[in-house]
């Protein structure tokens, strides 16, 4: 009996976990949208606003009040208001002191200000603990329930306590606080919502300087030497002929390049025998973008795999087929199938079919979703071990294609390499390299030094010690 009525107790809602009132103030689109959502979530909200009067955009179930007279409602107070508007703020000092505000502010620049919004804030009101978060969600977000990509909220401050009751509320939205420090942290968090696919600048230059390079070197050799010496013009070849040799070659030397970061940081770890030294910084960078130098390489592998779908509709193609036919018929003469030839074809057509599935599959591992329900081990498995098999099939995919053009003296049009020679220059340095590295002799002092053995531990004691994540 007793054993049930506990149960039963257990299953009770708990009433005293009544939420605390919420302060608001600024009914504009932030204010109305997090009030909204924290009405859902079972805080009373009150809006401290210049207006009183209430609009069908304020959600139902909350009080607009004045700034002072809503203020002394709750001991949280969330300032949803532009900062060059903060001053209005300094008469209400005392109502606000010791009271937790909450600033949610960006600017329009980066580093707009000599201070972030929210040490200002806390320079105006000493006497209140300011606390930094929600300004990387946006009202849109908050309001269409579209969080799943921007769960994270960015929290700072000074006092502990006040920073662990906004967290407590960060967690009640079902989003998830995560804890920057002081607030000294709040110009980097100001800083977020305004920079521009941080990581992604170096994938998509280095990608857009490249592409334009391979183009013109394939409108050289396809287009314009052909034009001078064989008077043949191929100018439609701008059209699907060079994006298709560009693509697959983009592809291929992408996807080398997100292994060859790899590959410098094993040579240094063995150079300098201890991974408790940092990489240079250009090492850093590289590693930290080799997700998105691995989604821009898949997305010239889907180009390639497009461009060639379509190539039986071409108008060129139809032209050669035909011609070919036509010859035959006027020689009389059928020519015989070459079985290399047939080898040659399918054998090229099966490595570029298998190095596509696998990395597609890259891709795919690599999305937060799928990534997020695979354990470490797993999901360097599949980038490592599958990323490499990608690379072998895809290099000897190339290889196999582009062979026949490598001895070939009609390939070296004004004396420059074919540009399948020029695309397996780094894969095939990153592969003979990876090839040695995972030699007994080498790798086995490699393994040592990723688990914390040091060739000269006296020297790396002097050093300033960061452990450099492992390459993969
Ligand atoms: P908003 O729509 O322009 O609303 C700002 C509110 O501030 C106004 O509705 C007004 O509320 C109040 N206000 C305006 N002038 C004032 C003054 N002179 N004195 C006192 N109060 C004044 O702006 P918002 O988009 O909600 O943005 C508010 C803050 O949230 C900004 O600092 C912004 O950077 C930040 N934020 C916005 C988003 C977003 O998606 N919108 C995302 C993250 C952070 P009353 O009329 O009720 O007084």
């Amino acid at each position: 009996m007793n054993k049930n009525s506990s149960n039963i107790m257990a299953l009770a809602p708990n009433t005293s976990n009544k939420r605390e009132t919420v302060c608001i103030f600024g009914t504009g689109d932030f204010g109305r949208a997090l009030g909204h959502k924290m009405i859902q979530s079972g805080y009373p909200v009150v809006y401290g606003s210049r207006s009183t009067q209430i609009s069908n955009l304020i959600p139902k179930d909350a009080e607009v009040l004045s700034h002072a007279e809503a203020a002394q409602k709750a001991a949280i107070i969330i300032i949803a208001i532009q900062r060059q508007h903060y001053n209005f703020l300094i008469p209400l000092a005392e109502i606000l002191h010791g009271k937790v505000l909450v600033d949610i502010s960006n600017n329009l620049k980066l580093n707009q200000y000599p201070e972030s919004n929210a040490e200002y804030l806390a320079q105006l009101l000493p006497g209140s603990r300011v606390v930094k978060a929600f300004n990387t969600v946006s009202a849109w977000a908050l309001q269409s329930g579209t969080l799943d990509a921007s769960r994270q909220v960015f929290v700072c401050g000074d006092d502990v306590e006040a920073k662990q009751m906004v967290m407590n509320i960060v967690r009640a939205l079902s989003l998830t606080p995560l804890d920057k420090g002081s607030l000294l942290a709040a110009q980097e968090i100001e800083n977020y919502p305004l920079q521009l696919f941080p990581i992604w600048k170096f994938p998509i230059f280095l990608s857009l300087g490249l592409t334009a390079f391979f183009f013109f070197y394939c409108l050289a050799l396809d287009v314009i030497y052909t034009y001078i010496y064989e008077r043949n013009n191929f100018s439609f070849f701008i059209a699907i002929t060079i994006p298709n040799r560009v693509c697959p070659v983009m592809a291929l030397i992408l996807l080398a390049l997100v292994y060859l970061p790899g590959i410098f940081a094993a040579i240094i770890q063995l150079y300098r025998g201890t991974k408790y030294r940092r990489f240079p910084d250009w090492l850093d960078k590289w590693m930290l973008c080799r997700k998105q130098l691995g989604l821009i390489a898949l997305a010239f592998a889907s180009l390639h795999v497009v461009f060639t779908l379509v190539t039986p509709m071409r108008a060129f193609v139809s032209w050669r087929t035909s011609k070919g036919i036509i010859s035959q018929v006027l020689n009389n003469k059928t020519e015989p199938l070459s079985n290399t030839n047939a080898w040659i074809s399918d054998s090229y057509l099966a490595l570029g079919i298998l190095g596509f599935f696998l990395f597609v599959l890259l891709g795919i591992t690599s999305l937060p979703s799928v990534s997020n329900n695979v354990n470490w081990r797993e999901f360097r498995f599949v980038q490592s071990k599958l990323g490499y098999l990608a690379l072998i099939l895809c290099t000897a995919h190339t290889l196999v294609y582009g062979g026949k053009w490598f001895l070939s003296p009609s390939a070296y049009k004004w004396y420059l390499p074919n540009i399948y020679i020029l695309a397996l220059i780094v894969p095939c340095a990153v592969l003979v390299v990876k090839f040695v590295l995972i030699f007994p002799c080498v790798d086995k002092p490699l393994t040592q030094i990723r688990q914390g053995w040091e060739r000269n531990p006296k020297h790396s004691e002097q050093s300033n010690y960061i452990i450099n994540k492992s390459a993969v």
